[in-house]
């Protein structure tokens, strides 16, 4: 009850964010996004074509994507996953950060951990001098806008960050300090935490207990890179067994392709 109440908020959320809900990876459509691009272009690919099928033309879902904070775009992007593994959790590698260890290991992260919850659009920062700015949360086209820029210093990207963010940058003094840039840089990591999300478990090795910081998006990614691979690799199975298209194949679900390279097996094998 409480799952199918999230399921229908999180529907209500994107569309009104402006995009239809999200469907999972695996259509023949989808072996057009190439992941060898720069990894905004490849979520905001993922995100404007996994959707459940609606009148909204490709282009104004790709924009919608770019207009989607960051979280937004992390969260959408774990929710495509969810629904092409049809599991509760993925797996992740983690490396013991103890020097004398290093043990690398498999974790699972649950999707329940990504609960929906309203996105935070707007955080305040109280800076040196009682001086209160109120940013904006980035989106996919800030990013996609500072990554073009080169910035000299941490200080003075997260200074530049700061004015495109701001509602008012007017309220942000010309130079900042130390300080000040430190209380930027954490209230906008921590307005999403799947931005900068840590997983916490014990090494299996020496039972160290470690904060993990996770690369959501990174893992998100590389789990539909394997399922395309699977994709590739049943389209030429099928082809070569059965004569079929790429969308036919497609169009099996993964349950049955399984079943069917099962009975290919066996024959096989009897033929030997
Ligand atoms: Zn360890």
């Amino acid at each position: 009850m409480l799952e199918r109440a999230g399921a229908e908020m999180e529907a209500e959320l994107d569309e009104v964010r402006g995009l239809p809900p999200a469907r999972a990876f695996g259509r023949v459509e989808d072996l057009a996004i190439d992941f060898q691009r720069d990894r905004l272009m490849v979520v905001t690919e993922v995100l404007a074509r996994c959707c459940v099928a609606s009148g909204m033309p490709l282009k104004s879902r790709r924009n919608a994507a770019w207009n989607f904070s960051v979280g937004e775009r992390a969260r959408r992007l774990l929710k495509i996953v969810e629904c092409s593994l049809g599991a509760p959790a993925f797996q992740v590698w983690l490396a013991c950060p103890a020097a004398a260890c290093q043990e690398r290991f498999h974790a699972a992260v649950l999707f329940s951990d990504f609960a929906v919850r309203p996105a935070t659009q707007e955080v305040g920062v109280e800076l040196s001098g009682e001086k209160m700015v109120r940013l904006r949360v980035p989106t996919g086209r800030d990013q996609a806008v500072w990554k073009e820029r080169r910035f000299a210093t941490k200080g003075e990207a997260i200074y530049e960050m700061a004015i495109s963010l701001a509602r008012d940058a007017s309220n942000l003094p010309v130079r900042l300090g130390r300080s000040d840039l430190n209380m930027l840089d954490l209230a906008l990591t921590a307005a999403d935490p799947l931005v900068a999300f840590v997983l916490r478990r014990p090494c299996p090795k020496c039972g160290n207990h470690a904060q993990f910081p996770v690369d959501l998006e990174k893992c998100a990614l590389e789990c539909l890179q394997d399922l395309r691979a699977v994709m590739i690799e049943d389209i030429h199975f099928f082809a070569k067994a059965y004569g079929w298209s790429e969308r036919q194949t497609l169009a099996v679900p993964q349950t049955r392709r399984n079943e069917y390279r099962r009975l290919i097996a066996i024959e096989e094998t009897e033929l030997l």
